[in-house]
Order: C-alpha cells, then sequence, then structure tokens
C-alpha cells in the first residue's frame, strides 16, 4: 500500500495484499507447520510455524495497521499476550497495574507471575497522579485498562504516559473495551497495546485470540523471541477469522456505540434500576477524558437494579431472551454477565467489591442488533 490508509480503510487493507502463489484476494489459511528448504537455509522466509506463519504474519500486519504501529504479535490469547509482556522482566521489577481490571489479567499477576518475583500494585488511576505514589527506581511497566471492567472507569493515557517519563518504565494498555476504532493508545504515548482480539476484533464469538501492537525495534525483537520461545501461538484459521472480522470492524463499532448509547440511556431512565455505569454520561466521573480520548463511548456498560441484590440480579439475567448470558463480550449478538459469579469470581469479594463490583451488578456487551428489541428483552426481564 502506497500511502498511510485512513482508518475505515486500514481495517480491509492494512497489511495485506493478494497472495503471490495464485492472487487470492483473502490471505489464505496456510495450515501447514513447516516448509520445504531447496537447500539448507534456502527458504522464502518461512521455516516453521510457531516462528512464523503467512497467516499470522496477514493478521500482525493488520493489527499494526488499525493501531498504527510499526509491528504486530499474534498470540493464543488475550492472556497469552499479555503473559509474554510480563515475562520482559526480572523478579524484583514492580508493576503498577489499573485496580478495576479483567479477572483473568488480576490472575495472572497475582498467582502467575506474583510467584516469579514480579511485584504488583494496585491503584485506581482515575486520578493519574495517583501513579507517582507507586511509582520508584524499579517501576518497569504501568498496565492500563481503560474503559475498565466491569466498572468503566475511564483512564487518561496521556497523562500518565507523562508522569513515567522520566521512569525506566512501559506504558501497556488493554485496549480491548474500546478497540483502535475509538482509541489508539500508541498515538497517546503508550509503548505497548494488548488486545484480545476474542472481543471486538474477531467480533464472531467464534475465535479465542490474542493480540500486541509497538513500535520499538528491540521491543519488538524482545516479544517475538518470547512468541517464539514460550510458542502461545495462534493457529493459521484463528488468524484467518480475525482477519475477516478486523474487515468489518469500523461498521460494527459504529452500531455498538449506537447501540450502547441508546441501552444506557434507557436504564438510566428506569425507575427500578439504581445506577448505570457508562462513560457517554456527562456526570461519570470521567466522561471528560473519555470524551478527549474516545472517539464514542463504546458498547459496554453496568448496571445495578434497584436494591442491588444478588437473587435481583441473577432473576434479571436469567428472563432475558436476546441477551445470552454468557462470559466474553465485543461479538455481533448481545451478551449479558455476573461478573461477582463470572468473569471476576477470581477475584477476592472483598478486593472486589472495594472496587464497586457488587453482587447486583449486571455487565452488558451491547451488540449490534435492532435495539428496540434490546430495549424490549430488557423492559421484560426487568418488569418481572
Ligand atoms: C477477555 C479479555 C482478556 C483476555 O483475553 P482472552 O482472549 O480471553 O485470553 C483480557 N483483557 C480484557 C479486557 C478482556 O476482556
Amino acid at each position: 500500500m502506497p500511502k498511510q490508509l485512513r482508518f475505515n480503510s486500514a481495517t480491509i487493507h492494512g497489511g495485506q495484499e493478494p497472495d503471490k502463489a495464485y492472487g487470492a484476494v483473502m490471505p489464505p489459511i496456510y495450515q501447514t507447520s513447516t516448509y520445504a528448504q531447496t537447500t539448507p537455509g534456502g527458504h522464502q522466509g518461512y521455516e516453521y510455524s510457531r516462528t512464523h506463519n503467512p497467516t499470522r504474519t496477514a493478521l500482525e500486519r493488520s493489527m499494526a495497521s488499525i493501531e498504527n504501529a510499526k509491528y504486530g504479535l499474534a498470540f493464543a490469547s488475550g492472556m497469552a499476550a499479555m503473559d509474554a509482556v510480563l515475562k520482559l522482566f526480572q523478579p524484583g521489577d514492580e508493576i503498577i497495574s489499573t485496580d478495576d481490571l479483567y479477572g483473568g489479567s488480576y490472575r495472572l499477576m497475582t498467582q502467575i507471575f506474583q510467584k516469579y518475583g514480579l511485584k504488583i500494585h494496585f491503584v485506581n488511576m482515575e486520578k493519574a497522579s495517583t501513579v507517582t505514589q507507586f511509582l520508584n527506581d524499579k517501576t518497569r511497566l504501568i498496565w492500563i485498562e481503560t474503559p475498565t471492567n466491569p466498572m468503566m472507569k475511564v483512564v487518561d493515557i496521556r497523562a500518565v504516559t507523562a508522569l513515567v517519563k522520566d521512569h525506566k518504565a512501559l506504558v501497556a494498555v488493554d485496549n480491548t473495551f474500546a478497540s483502535p476504532y475509538l482509541q489508539q493508545p500508541l498515538e497517546l504515548g503508550a509503548d505497548i497495546v494488548l488486545h484480545s482480539a476474542t472481543k471486538y476484533l474477531a467480533g464472531h464469538s467464534d475465535t479465542v485470540l490474542g493480540l500486541l501492537a509497538v513500535n520499538d525495534d528491540e521491543l519488538q525483537e524482545q516479544l517475538a523471541f518470547i512468541q517464539n520461545s514460550s510458542g502461545a501461538v495462534p493457529g493459521p484459521m484463528d488468524c484467518f477469522l480475525t482477519l475477516r472480522g478486523i474487515k468489518t470492524l469500523h461498521l460494527r463499532m459504529q452500531r455498538h456505540c449506537e447501540n450502547g448509547a441508546a441501552v444506557a440511556i434507557y436504564l438510566q431512565q428506569h425507575p427500578k434500576i439504581e445506577k448505570v455505569y457508562w462513560p457517554g454520561f456527562v456526570d461519570h466521573p470521567n466522561h471528560e477524558v473519555a470524551k478527549i480520548q474516545m472517539k464514542a463511548f463504546g458498547g459496554m456498560l453496568s448496571f445495578v437494579p434497584q436494591g442491588g441484590a444478588l437473587q435481583r440480579a441473577i432473576n434479571i439475567v436469567n428472563n432475558l431472551n436476546i441477551f445470552t448470558l454468557a462470559e466474553s463480550l465485543g461479538g455481533v449478538e448481545s451478551l449479558a454477565g455476573h461478573p461477582a459469579s463470572m468473569t471476576h469470581a477470581a477475584i477476592p469479594k472483598a478486593v472486589r467489591e472495594k472496587n464497586g463490583v457488587v453482587d447486583g451488578l449486571i455487565r452488558l456487551s451491547v451488540g449490534i442488533e435492532d435495539v428496540q428489541d434490546l430495549i424490549e428483552d430488557l423492559d421484560q426481564a426487568i418488569g418481572v
């Protein structure tokens, strides 16, 4: 591609060219583990599929293109991608992480990497300056998830990055909830972007895959070394499905955002709903940052029914018909989740509740169906 493509073209063409063998317009699924060599070392850039695979290369280039990055790296899952990032560090190194976090990310840090000597501080970063209280000469990584899961807090990426500019620390952003359509963390000063492509990027709830995007040559080399050494790579079929998903990311996101806004406003006005967490509301504590940092407010939101009791929340999710009760998010279909017993069950109750994840909290991933059907479904479930 001769010129830098705009986002809505990069999703379709970024890093991809018709295949050299037969001109296939879609990157073929190279379902092979190895590649013929004409003489030892005489290969065409591919030797073994843990190290490289042409379908994976196409996806990695696509990731780079839509995050405005120099490099993309693909992994077997979002957690495998995060695992690779955390393997950059040594025992004694310190990490400062957002406190309201995907349950699996919290588990990976506390139950796996703490064991290997990483020290992790979980911090509410709604006020960026809070980070400075935990910064020291051992700090190597700032881990930001924004918007956060499931409380929808928004962290000012540019402000946090500016604070650590003079430290040896990298800034990584889990961009799963926003997707690059809404926010591009590298542009805001971050060093690493992570995606659970399982969610919005693949977008059809049919693949588990993780992606990283970076600009720095040395960082890319270190991460590619870990990717190849640890071997948590995705298969070519999953790379293909993710590539296909990315082609409609901008269209899907546009509708996710419209439907998300309509559902948030509906819930906000409902007399039986106590609280709705969605960064698009002007009285959301981080609304101003969200407005600047994000193109729109996304399709994720959480709410607490009146009284906030466990049984009330369970009754509501059990009575939904169009919203499916399931973990995960970001697919074309609407999903409802109960964080306390599902995605965030790995987080101790006391820690969970301190962050607002009460037993009554329900999280919605608003899909791209007709929004009137979604509102009617919620209406009957809440009315019961
Ligand atoms: C799902 C998710 C992950 C983990 O990704 P997997 O692909 O399930 O391993 C990480 N961060 C966030 C915000 C997620 O929603």
